[in-house]
């Protein structure tokens, strides 16, 4: 989590002492998502509240970030949210230049995003359904799933939590590579999502005990490992994997 997030996180902790009167404040995390427009969304689920803001809002100022926090916590809460929020937000969303960014958004991403996670062998969208079914229980939030631009050979995955994005690795949009490796890549990444990164003593740890059991539970793990000696072997390179 950046420092913004929990900036954010703490706004809405906030947003739930001030509205939610005596309430518990919920565990809550906020993520910036690529929407194709100004969209904002707030769920609970579990006992734990998932927010996903607007990126066009990354940079907005902090007492916009404040009013989306209020705003979205009256909404879940089914409470009128405060007039002068109400009244920051809207000064800020309707601005020139947020417009202008919210069109440029709808442009560059309204089909293109869509169509991304069709590669031209596998499409992603399709296999983060079936894992998520499989091993998820469906619980897992879609994420943006894409096809990295460039052909990158020693990282064949990435998740970036702060823009709630998977890359896969455009090597392995090939029919020569199997099915069921391109699912381990995408599982792999897909764990990352259920197992946020846990900080201890100032250190970012992503791959914990409870991440790599679970890793190992993948039906095909030990050909997927035996895959990436050999992708290494072949090219020559040190040993390719999954970040
Ligand atoms: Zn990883």
């Amino acid at each position: 989590m950046s420092q913004s997030q929990s900036h954010l996180s703490a706004l809405f902790s906030e947003a739930f002492r001030q509205l939610g009167r005596n309430r518990p404040v919920p565990e809550i995390e906020v993520r910036f998502y690529p929407y194709a427009g100004i969209s904002h969304k707030i769920r609970l689920r579990s006992g734990r509240v998932y927010v996903r803001i607007s990126d066009i809002f990354e940079k907005a100022p902090p007492e916009v970030h404040r009013a989306i926090a209020y705003i979205l916590v009256a909404r879940l809460l089914s409470k009128r949210s405060p007039e002068t929020h109400e009244r920051v937000y809207r000064a800020y969303a309707y601005s020139p230049q947020v417009l202008r960014a919210q069109d440029l958004a709808r442009r560059q991403r309204g089909r293109k995003m869509l169509s991304s996670a069709r590669g031209r062998v596998y499409d992603l969208d399709k296999l983060f359904q079936r894992l998520n079914r499989r091993h998820f229980d469906n619980e897992l939030e879609k994420p943006v799933l894409t096809w990295s631009q460039r052909r990158t050979r020693r990282i064949l995955g990435h998740h970036d939590a702060a823009h709630d994005t998977i890359v896969i690795s455009k090597t392995l949009d090939d029919r020569e590579v199997p099915e069921w490796f391109v699912e381990y890549v995408l599982y792999h990444e897909m764990l990352h999502i259920k197992h946020p990164a846990r900080l201890i003593k100032g250190r970012r740890y992503y791959h914990t005990n409870a991440f790599r059991a679970e890793e190992q539970r993948f039906p095909y793990y030990d050909e997927a490992q035996r895959w990436l000696e050999m992708v290494a072997l072949k090219r020559q390179v040190p040993r390719a994997r999954a970040a």
